[in-house]
């Protein structure tokens, strides 16, 4: 992603901020926006959301201009690019458990889940094998330990073996009471029993790993919506790989449809993953990213923050 960063940061400065005189041509507009376009084509973001960026960047630099007459145009250019980056990863969201009227029409806003304590708080995971979900599961139950919440895991993945191994390897690295089966092979039940379990032991974060493959694609939605019913979860985290490039896009789709997540934690953030998928992908089902893994190991996990996310991108 520092490659994209230093694009876009590089079409600005170039075009615009080191260009002659005071004023900025509409050429130079132009070409600021094609070089900024062609760096997020070619870090996988979809075309469709980089012509509309184009757009908008676009018009707003005419509306803008035109009611600040007197003010800097390049610094108003730099700002607008800015905040249009930041548009495509940040959305307008609201704590579900405050006491406002949360029933008003404005689609934008998103309700963000936050635990409450001295209740059985319900998380379920979902994403594909490899995207980090078992490992991301570890780092969410060891943020939430560290903040006084009374935390287990369950494994909900009968179809790989080895699954409830990695789990509890990982939930004995970090202290977290953990819940599996060697025998069971009905992922439902063992999530069911997991969860009820931790409840009547008063836990009150319950984290859920799903399995991330089926033979058939089908089945593994068919068994989130199940799992899902089963333990009724209060939020559901998808885990993408911000490696996976154009494929995030769909992949997302595909999940939010079945499991309809309502966050997304970006994993492999720490390597030379180009990110452009999965700013597509967040901006395609309109799901606020909360986290960001940064590393393998339990707290190489970062709060998402969408205006440092584009500062940091930007250099
Ligand atoms: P799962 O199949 O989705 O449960 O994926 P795992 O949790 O097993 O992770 C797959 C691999 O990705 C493992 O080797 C993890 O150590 C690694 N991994 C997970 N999250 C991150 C991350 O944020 N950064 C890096 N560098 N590696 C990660």
């Amino acid at each position: 992603l520092a490659d994209l960063g230093r694009r876009i940061n590089d079409a600005v400065n170039e075009n615009i901020i080191k260009s002659g005189g005071s004023n900025v041509d509409s050429d130079s507009i132009n070409l600021m926006l094609k070089e900024i376009s062609n760096a997020l084509l070619e870090s996988d973001v979809n075309i469709k959301l980089v012509m509309k960026l184009r757009e908008r960047i676009k018009k707003s630099i005419d509306v803008e201009c035109e009611k600040n007459k007197s003010i800097n145009k390049k610094k108003l250019i730099q700002k607008i690019v800015f905040d249009e980056l930041c548009n495509l990863v940040d959305f307008e969201t609201y704590e579900e458990n405050n006491d406002n009227n949360n029933n008003n029409n404005d689609k934008k806003k998103i309700t963000v889940f936050k635990p409450k304590k001295k209740q059985s708080n319900v998380i379920m995971f979902v994403g594909l094998q490899g995207s980090g979900k078992t490992t991301s599961c570890t780092k969410l139950a060891v943020y939430y330990q560290r903040r006084g919440f009374k935390v287990g895991l369950v494994c909900a993945d009968t179809f790989r073996a080895g699954a409830f191994d990695q789990l509890k390897q990982n939930a004995t690295k970090a202290k977290i009471p953990y819940y599996g089966s060697y025998t069971e092979t009905d992922p439902v039940k063992v999530s069911f029993d997991g969860v009820e379990k931790f409840k009547k032991e008063k836990f009150e974060i319950i984290i859920v790993d799903t399995s991330g493959r089926h033979r058939q694609e089908e089945q593994l939605f068919e068994e989130m919506i199940q799992i899902s019913n089963a333990v009724n979860p209060q939020q559901t985290i998808m885990v993408l790989d911000a490696a996976i490039g154009q494929a995030a896009e769909s992949q997302a789709k595909a999940f939010k449809e079945s499991a309809n997540f309502g966050a997304i934690i970006l994993t492999k953030m720490d390597g030379h993953a180009k990110g452009g998928g999965a700013i597509s992908a967040v901006a395609a089902t309109k799901t606020p990213i909360i986290f960001i893994g940064t590393g393998e190991h339990i707290q190489d996990l970062e709060t998402f923050q969408p205006r440092n996310f584009i500062s940091k991108l930007l250099g």
